[in-house]
C-alpha cells in the first residue's frame, strides 16, 4: 500500500498536479477570547508569538513577497510556484466586513497564489462573513478551518475555549450552506480525559473534508505552562502520541483530508514536548506505526 493516511499534500497534488506550499500569514487580527469580548485570559495553550513570524506586522503584501522569493530562492521548494494563503494567527474572522474583504483580497496582487485558507473560531463567524468567503471559490481553492479542539464540553471548559461543541456544531451548518467551501476541525490530541475515538466518529458524522491536529504541546508563559510546572498535567510521549493519532486515523473516514499531524512551535518557546522539534521524525514514526498495525485511515471506520 502506498499511503496510509490522505495527507494535504496527496490533495493538493490531485487538484494542482504539483506542490502547493501555505504561506501562513498575520493580518492583525484579534480574537475575543483575548481582548475582553469573552475573556482577557485566552486558551490555555495559546501563545500566538510561538508560531508567528516575528516579522509577520509588516504588511500583508510585503509578507507574501517575502515568503515567495523565500521558496523561490530555496534549493528545497525551487520547484513550488503555486502557494494558498493561509491566514493562520489569531481569528481571521474576528473584524467588519469591509476589513475583512479589505484583507483576503490582498491575494489578487499574487498570480502566484491559487488557495485562500482562514482560521477561526466556530462563535466568530456569520452568513455575511461566508458570502464574502464564498465569493472567492471562483477563483481560489478555499479552505476554512474552525477550533473544535474537542467535542467534549468539559474540557473546551478546562481550555478556558469560550466557546461549545454546539458552538462548533452550529458553525459547520452554517458553512455548509456554501459547498465550495471545504470546512477542516483543528483538534487538540492528548487532552487530558479525551476520547479521541468519539472525536473522529463526530468530524465522520459531520461530514467534514479535513481535520488538523494539534499535539497537546506547552507553550512559554501560558496557564498550561503553570500547570505543567505544577504537575498538574501530563504531556504525551512520542509514542504514546503516535499510537493515538494512529488510532484516531484507522477511526476516520478515508476521505477526510490531514492537514497536519504534528504542531510547530518555535524553540524559544517551547517547553515540552520537546520531541516536536523533529516533526519529520514524529511523521515518519507516525507512517511506521501503521505500516506495523497493516493499517490505514478509515480501517475501523463502519458507515
Ligand atoms: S481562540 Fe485562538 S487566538 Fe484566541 S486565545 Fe484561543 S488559541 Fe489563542
Amino acid at each position: 500500500m502506498k499511503e496510509r493516511y490522505f495527507s494535504f499534500n496527496i490533495y493538493l497534488r490531485k487538484i494542482f498536479k504539483e506542490h502547493i506550499h501555505r504561506i501562513s500569514l498575520n493580518a492583525g487580527f484579534s480574537c475575543p477570547n483575548l481582548d475582553d469580548k469573552i475573556d482577557t485570559k485566552g486558551c490555555i495553550f495559546c501563545n500566538n508569538a510561538a508560531f508567528v513570524q516575528e516579522d509577520s506586522l509588516k504588511n500583508l503584501q510585503q509578507q507574501i513577497i517575502d515568503a515567495i522569493n523565500f521558496f523561490t530562492n530555496s534549493r528545497r521548494f525551487k520547484n513550488v510556484k503555486k502557494f494558498i494563503a493561509y491566514f493562520q494567527a489569531y481569528t481571521n474572522t474576528y473584524s467588519d466586513l469591509a476589513k475583512l474583504k479589505q484583507t483576503y483580497d490582498v491575494i489578487k496582487k499574487f498570480p502566484q497564489i491559487v488557495g485562500l485558507s482562514i482560521s477561526t473560531r466556530p462563535d466568530c463567524i456569520d452568513e455575511e462573513i461566508l458570502k464574502l468567503i464564498n465569493s472567492y471559490t471562483d477563483d481560489y481553492l478555499v479552505w476554512i478551518e474552525f477550533g473544535m479542539q474537542t467535542s467534549d464540553d468539559k474540557i473546551l471548559d478546562w481550555l478556558n475555549r469560550g466557546h461549545t461543541y454546539k458552538d462548533f456544531l452550529k458553525s459547520v451548518e452554517l458553512t455548509k450552506k456554501f459547498p465550495r467551501i471545504n470546512i477542516a476541525a483543528h483538534i487538540i490530541l492528548g487532552l487530558p480525559g479525551q476520547d479521541i475515538i468519539k472525536d473522529a466518529k463526530e468530524i465522520n458524522n459531520l461530514y467534514l473534508n479535513g481535520v488538523k491536529l494539534h499535539n497537546l504541546h506547552v507553550l512559554r508563559n501560558t496557564v498550561l505552562e503553570t500547570l505543567y510546572n505544577e504537575n498538574k498535567i501530563e504531556i504525551l510521549e512520542v509514542d504514546e502520541y503516535v499510537k493515538i493519532v494512529c488510532d484516531f486515523l484507522e477511526n476516520l473516514r478515508k476521505d477526510v483530508v490531514i492537514l497536519r499531524l504534528v504542531s510547530s512551535a518555535k524553540d524559544e518557546y517551547l517547553v515540552a514536548p520537546l520531541w516536536m522539534k523533529n516533526k519529520f521524525d514524529v511523521i515518519s514514526k507516525i507512517k511506521k506505526e501503521l505500516e506495523i498495525r497493516n493499517s490505514y485511515q478509515g480501517k475501523n471506520f463502519l458507515e
